[in-house]
């Protein structure tokens, strides 16, 4: 017998996307809506989404992706910067209102266990997700189990120190990797470049006003040849290259995987991420390295991820 679609729900600061998913990955229905701003609002938006879609045809269960700290048995919320929910018990309510079994993951494991099971890293025995973008998310995969660390919160790799006394970070630290490599870092690079070097089309886009510079505004100057926006791709590349010599002589991995929406500028700054890496491992030349792939999955991952975790895939 073939098993029932499943429920992937991607739950942001911003959006709530939600989409039945089926044997085959695909998106067989989807809707979406904005996050509301308290937790009982947010309880009956996912009740009203999920009523939605299970109206559409038949699914066997839900699963949650969630930006935030779970417990470490992913039966609670226990803290989500951009969600209102505070030590609840998300799974549960939402089970007994829809009459489905509802699991929860945080959202970089739930695009990690996509990518694992159906995508870039599939199969790999240590498969590591890096997702660029307002700041790095990661999740990884070892030996088929999503790793945790002892109370649930691990791996926070976008708050390694890359460089002492760097930029300021609103964890309270400074010079963390998220500050040098991610979209918004990528933005506050071209700033700083925009105001020394040539820099026709950014100034173009942004009005000449540096504060208005965005991640997506540098990615288009870098294709139309601006050269201070190819000039911070470069030094995103350098940055993601350093960072992940820095993951990759703690965990060995297998494969690397590049997602988060500053991947699909991949083309601009992956090749010289590559080429730095093999060269700053440890044991450089002697040793195997780590694959680095792009994410095959996208901006999709975490939904389908989540739908993949409820069907116990
Ligand atoms: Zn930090």
């Amino acid at each position: 017998m073939t098993a029932k679609a499943t429920i992937g729900i991607d739950i942001g600061g911003t959006s709530v996307r939600a989409a039945v998913i089926g044997n085959d990955q695909q998106i067989r229905a989807s809707v979406r809506d904005l996050t509301p701003h308290t937790e009982r609002e947010t309880e009956d938006l996912l009740v009203t989404l999920i009523t939605k879609l299970a109206a559409t045809q038949q699914v066997s269960a839900v699963g949650l992706a969630i930006a935030g700290f779970l417990s470490r048995d992913q039966q609670k919320v226990m803290f989500a910067p951009h969600l209102a929910w505070r030590d609840a018990d998300v799974p549960q309510r939402i089970s007994g209102r829809v009459n489905l079994p509802v699991v929860m993951d945080h959202d970089v494991n739930s695009a990690a266990w996509a990518e694992y099971q159906h995508g870039a890293s599939a199969g790999a025995s240590i498969a590591l997700l890096i997702a660029l973008g307002t700041g790095i998310g990661a999740g990884l995969i070892i030996d088929g189990q999503i790793y945790r660390g002892a109370y649930g919160v691990a791996p926070e790799l976008g708050h390694l120190t890359v460089v002492p006394n760097g930029r300021p970070c609103p964890c309270g630290k400074r010079g963390c990797w998220e500050r040098y490599c991610s979209g918004t870092a990528l933005a506050e690079t071209a700033r700083g470049l925009m105001g020394t070097g040539d820099a026709p089309i950014l100034r173009q886009l942004s009005g000449d006003d540096p504060s208005a510079v965005t991640g997506t505004m540098v990615a288009i100057a870098a294709t139309e040849g601006d050269p201070a926006a190819l000039a911070a791709m470069d030094e995103l590349g350098h940055w993601l290259a350093t960072g992940l010599a820095l993951v990759t002589d703690v965990l060995d991995p297998e494969v690397i995987v590049v997602g988060g929406g500053v991947a699909s500028a991949a083309g601009m700054f992956l090749p010289l991420a590559v080429s730095e890496f093999s060269g700053l491992i440890t044991g450089a030349g002697h040793r195997p390295v780590p694959r680095i792939e792009l994410a095959r999955f996208g901006d999709r991952a975490g939904i389908i991820g989540a739908a993949l975790l409820a069907a116990g895939t």
